[in-house]
């Protein structure tokens, strides 16, 4: 049986692709190799996001590369959104390279090993675009090593139509498309089956799922209708979501965190900028005022609402008054949680063109600035969260914090408590004890569970 290992970069998007491809080539025979050392065929699901997403898998394909030296049978491939941007060049650069496919042909990686271990030895390249295969998503792994997995991830759209003049994306994962509601109600229904108890619902821009397909419904949009839908599956405790943009957050969104109990109270709200003039440069379509606006509503919807956020530091033109405003709307809102990235220059997208690119060293600067505006908020929230009983649902046991189990609040908060195996997949009350900038630790509140 060939042994196949696949290393994921980037995303949650790209966690789930991965784990579909595996559960693929499992169907076809293979088998999923824990590491590089014990694989017949290493494949790099790649990111574009950011430069330096690029440069590592580039740098790791030339250290398996040397590898193949030694093991001329290797065969080695890359998939996801670098292979669908650069395609054939990637293989041409790098000789060693037998695969390289696109973000819209992952289904097929199954049938091209087994071409390539059946043929003469020439890459194959394929990032064609085909239509309907944001329904290939659907396969998973769950519990093939024993473990009860007790959270889900569940690919409902692909491709994102938004143009941030920074972003890649709409590059590498093509136009907007949806899976309809009853096929994505039916994967979460199996999920639950399988002991799944939370599932977080996956997209580029997730919060369009269905907009094209599906019209509104006593003002619902189709992403709420999907939600209301999901809400209503037998079994399931806890719903999340995964990249939303803030334009998707009308009000039937924000009534769903008041109307839908297995919504968690969590929304990631990404930003990017507190000034308007860059976010108008960034095409992100709001301002500082209608984004603040949402937060006031979400918060007046759901009061133990988290909010967390993207920002981007150091995008072209960002003067000091630009960078302030980021800085001042980071402190009005006090986010829960937030990504800070340097502006990374992006081929062909229009803000790489863009005059002003600001300096490594300042966006550094910029970015540290954020982090620490970010820290001793989440700090201050952290500590007021002590001798608080929160709910949370135990994922397993984690490799850091003293091998401590660890679970996750309904606000997205990760807490690590002193339990047993018996816990895994439990929704466990527990106190929160003690806490740092980014950890909560905390103990089971009610003994004898
Ligand atoms: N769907 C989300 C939205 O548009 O609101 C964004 C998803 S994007 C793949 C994840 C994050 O990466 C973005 O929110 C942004 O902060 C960051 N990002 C995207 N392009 C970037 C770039 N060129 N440089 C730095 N950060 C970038």
């Amino acid at each position: 049986m060939k042994r196949v290992y696949i290393k994921t970069y980037g995303c949650q998007m790209n966690e789930r692709d991965s784990e579909a491809v595996a559960a693929m080539l499992r169907a076809r025979g293979y088998d999923i190799a824990p590491s590089e050392r014990d694989a017949d065929v290493v494949l790099l699901n790649t990111c574009s996001v950011r430069d330096l997403a690029e440069r590592k898998a580039i740098g790791k394909m030339n250290l398996l590369a040397h590898l193949k030296e030694r093991k001329p049978e290797l065969v080695l491939g890359y998939m996801g959104c670098m292979a669908q941007s650069r395609g054939a060049s990637l293989a041409e650069k790098q000789s060693a390279v037998n695969l390289v496919v696109g973000t819209q042909r992952f289904h097929r990686v199954p049938e091209y090993l087994d071409e390539i271990f059946a043929g003469d030895g020439d890459a194959i390249v394929d990032v064609a675009e085909e239509s309907g295969s944001e329904s290939t998503i659907k396969d998973h792994v769950l519990g093939t090593n024993g473990d009860r997995q007790v959270a889900g991830f569940v690919s409902i759209m692909q491709g994102c139509e938004m143009y941030c003049t920074f972003c890649i994306v709409p590059y590498t994962r093509g136009s907007e498309r949806s899976r309809p509601i009853a096929e994505i109600v039916e994967e979460v229904r199996r999920l639950v089956e399988e002991g799944v108890k939370e599932v977080t619902l996956l997209g580029q821009i997730v919060t369009s799922c269905g907009r094209k397909e599906i019209r509104k419904k006593n003002g619902k949009s189709a992403f709420v209708q999907l939600l209301e839908a999901v809400n209503e599956v037998k079994g399931l405790e806890r719903i999340r979501f995964t990249a939303p943009h803030p334009k998707g957050f009308g009000d039937d969104l924000v009534q769903a965190y008041a109307d839908l109990p297995k919504l968690c109270e969590h929304a990631h709200l990404p930003v990017q900028s507190g000034s308007n003039r860059i976010l108008k440069a960034m095409n992100r379509g709001y301002t500082r005022e209608w984004y603040l606006r949402i937060v006031d509503k979400l918060r007046a919807a759901q009061p133990k609402i988290a909010i967390s956020t993207d920002i981007i530091a150091g995008f072209p033109g960002e003067t000091e008054e630009d960078f302030e405003q980021t800085a001042s709307l980071m402190r009005d809102v006090q986010f829960d949680q937030a990504y800070i990235f340097k502006y990374s220059k992006r081929q062909d997208t229009p803000a790489a063109d863009m005059p002003d690119q600001v300096s490594e060293k300042e966006k550094e600067r910029r970015n540290q600035v954020v982090l620490e505006i970010l820290n001793s908020g989440m700090a201050r929230m952290h500590q007021k969260l002590i001798g608080q009983t929160v709910e949370i649902l135990v994922e397993g046991r984690s490799e850091k914090a003293g091998k401590r189990m660890f679970g996750r609040t309904r606000t997205n908060k990760i807490v690590f408590f002193d339990g047993g195996e018996r816990h895994q997949g439990e929704l466990l009350p527990v106190r929160i004890e003690r806490a740092t900038t980014i950890t909560l630790y905390g103990d089971i509140a009610i003994h004898n569970l």
